[in-house]
């Protein structure tokens, strides 16, 4: 970022106190999984060496809702879980931020049944759609910077009619998956 060398030269740096405040929001999601089903695995693995999902300053994943600020619906939601589910979402810290990931938690998906629910978005708000049944820990990732772009941008929702607006940023299913497993090479010491 070339700050090491700035601050040799001047000793200091000049920023504006609510670009600091968006730099340590969105470098600090911390995640509140939400995780029902198969999705769910996806979500683990996302955290895992491969994927590292602390890249991105989101590997804090809290069990507590008042100590996260990013739900992570993972999976189906059945009509019995959804009040545990809005319970938890009120109880996040503002601003929260939700993603719905997979085609399950957006739409029902495969689960066309009176028990489950068709889109978790008919009762919390959604900022971003990530596609796919599962969807690849990448595609959780963009996901999640997409929320950060969002946050460098000042873009805390804003309230109508007292409510929080959510964002509905739809991802494309764009991600290629490479051929797996990879190849390893092991270099000759
Ligand atoms: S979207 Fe697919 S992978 Fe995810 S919970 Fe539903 S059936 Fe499982």
């Amino acid at each position: 970022m070339g700050l090491e060398a700035s601050l040799t030269a001047d000793g200091f740096l000049t920023s504006s106190l609510q670009h600091l405040i968006n730099w340590g929001r969105r470098s600090s999601l911390w995640p509140m999984p939400f995780a029902t089903a198969c999705c769910g695995i996806e979500l683990m693995s996302t955290a895992s060496s491969r994927y590292d999902i602390a890249r991105f300053g989101a590997e804090a994943i809290r069990f507590s809702p008042r100590q996260a600020d990013l739900l992570i619906v993972a999976g189906r939601v059945g009509i019995k879980m959804l009040p545990v589910l809005q319970h938890i979402y009120m109880q996040m810290t503002e601003p929260r931020w939700v993603i719905s990931m997979g085609a399950c938690a957006s739409t029902g998906g495969v689960f066309d049944t009176y028990a489950t629910i068709q889109g978790v978005d008919q009762f919390i708000p959604v900022d971003v759609y990530v596609p796919g049944c599962p969807p690849r820990p990448e595609m959780l990732l963009e996901g999640v910077m997409a929320i950060q772009r969002i946050i460098d941008n000042e873009g805390i929702p804003p309230k109508v009619g007292g409510k929080r607006a959510p964002l509905e940023i739809a991802l494309a299913p764009t991600h290629e998956v490479s051929p797996q497993p990879a190849r390893l090479t092991v270099g000759a010491s």
